[in-house]
């Protein structure tokens, strides 16, 4: 019977805003790389909340730390201490090798924190002329959905009929290492980049782009901010995507798996030169920081420190690309972008839609998720087995041949 999945959709359709258009899958439980739906159906999950799921459902670390804060406190807003927050911002800081961190909840948060700072450092440290900030992002970005961050979004789906839109930004083509150095100006307070673009379809920019704009902002006094929300925290295979090709920036924008899939976690990572340029009262969240995000987000500090979930990003990761090419060669995928266990493929469209391909595999019991196009974004939890892996690469082959 599929009584209970149509009744649910029905209801989801009446009363909530059709901001998406999600597979008719309606789950009910889940854990490690399995989700369970409402009719028992079990379905291998490829996509990992977009990557806050990347040590995968019901993570018993997780699970417990958070019970555990639970009984305790979970909530004091930032008017008083808590005992958990001095060991997260250390911790984090120390992960991120810099010293001070912002926390806040969601991604577009830590994004507009990351906004917020390098303009407020503009005027302050830099000596830039008061209101006339610059950041420079690059086309075919995705940094959240806050009036401000769609203001500069080049997706017409993403932006339109939000305007007025908030000034201050310019967009330069994504891995143009010569345009980038045409846009910065002696007004440039920061470069936003994700350093590898997760919804644009896991695109890697060219050799050696991050480690240029690396050279170009430090020669220019510009901050360069990574926005290593979707990249980061051991999906490609390091615990920053930043990391492969040896850049340090000067800001780390965090979310998704800070969290573990459990509660909203965010944060602003870089230096006290940096992040000290905020005074009390000018910027702040009332679950920023919580007991129990950071109580999770330490646990999940913790599991990174261990090197496991990168090692295990980085071999499956060898092995999922391998598998991949291997469907190139074939004309059925034309082509396959990534690192470590996150995969954007373009595929042939003659196999149809990335919709159409994402529901024949759920058909088959395996979630993606399509971005434009004929392409699919493979990002499964990295606690995947190699066996569940190869069962899921099963079922897209089925899936490219059965046409
Ligand atoms: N930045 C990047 C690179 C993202 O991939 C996302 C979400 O997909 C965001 C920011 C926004 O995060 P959130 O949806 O938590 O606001």
């Amino acid at each position: 019977t599929h009584a209970a999945t149509e009744d649910a959709i029905r209801s989801a359709e009446a009363h909530s805003a059709h901001n998406y258009h999600p597979l008719p899958v309606v789950v009910a439980s889940a854990e490690g790389a399995w989700m369970t739906d409402v009719e028992g159906r079990r379905y291998l999950d490829m996509l990992a909340g977009y990557s806050a799921l990347n040590f995968g459902h019901g993570n018993r670390r997780l699970i417990e730390a958070a019970k555990a804060q639970l009984e305790r406190v979970t909530l004091t807003s930032r008017a008083f201490h808590h005992d958990r927050f001095a060991q997260f911002c250390t911790e984090l800081a120390e992960l991120c090798g810099t010293d001070m961190v912002l926390p806040m909840n969601t991604g577009a948060e830590a994004v507009e924190t990351a906004v917020k700072t390098a303009r407020k450092w503009g005027y302050r440290v830099k000596g830039v002329p008061d209101n006339t900030a610059k950041i420079v992002v690059a086309r075919d970005n995705f940094h959240g959905r806050t009036t401000t961050i769609v203001s500069f979004s080049t997706d017409p789906e993403a932006r339109a009929d939000y305007g007025p839109y908030t000034p201050g930004f310019e967009i330069v083509p994504y891995g143009d290492l010569t345009a980038m150095r045409a846009a910065v100006t002696d007004n440039t307070v920061a470069v936003l980049l994700e350093p590898i673009q997760g919804e644009a379809g896991v695109l890697v920019p060219p050799a050696g782009y991050l480690a240029g704009v690396r050279e170009l902002t430090r020669e220019r006094n510009v901050l360069f901010m990574a926005d290593e929300i979707q990249s980061g925290l051991g999906r490609t295979g390091k615990t920053f995507a930043c990391e492969h090709e040896g850049v340090v920036p000067d800001v780390y924008i965090l979310g998704k798996a800070l969290g573990g899939g459990v509660v909203p976690v965010s944060a602003v990572a870089a230096s006290s030169e940096v992040l000290g340029v905020f005074k009390p009262g000018e910027h702040g969240s009332t679950f920023g920081g919580n007991p129990l995000a950071c109580a999770v987000a330490l646990e999940v500090i913790a599991m990174l420190r261990t090197g496991e979930y990168q090692q295990r990003a980085a071999e499956l990761g060898d092995h999922l690309h391998r598998e991949l090419g291997l469907l190139t060669g074939t004309g059925t995928v034309e082509a396959v972008r990534g690192r470590g266990l996150w995969a954007g493929v373009d595929i042939n469209p003659v196999h149809g839609t990335g919709r159409q391909i994402s529901e024949r595999l759920m058909e088959r019991g395996v979630l993606v998720k399509d971005t434009h196009g004929s392409t699919i974004r493979i990002a499964p939890p990295l606690v995947i087995s190699k066996e569940d892996l190869d069962w899921g690469l099963d079922q897209l082959r089925a899936v490219l041949t059965d046409q």
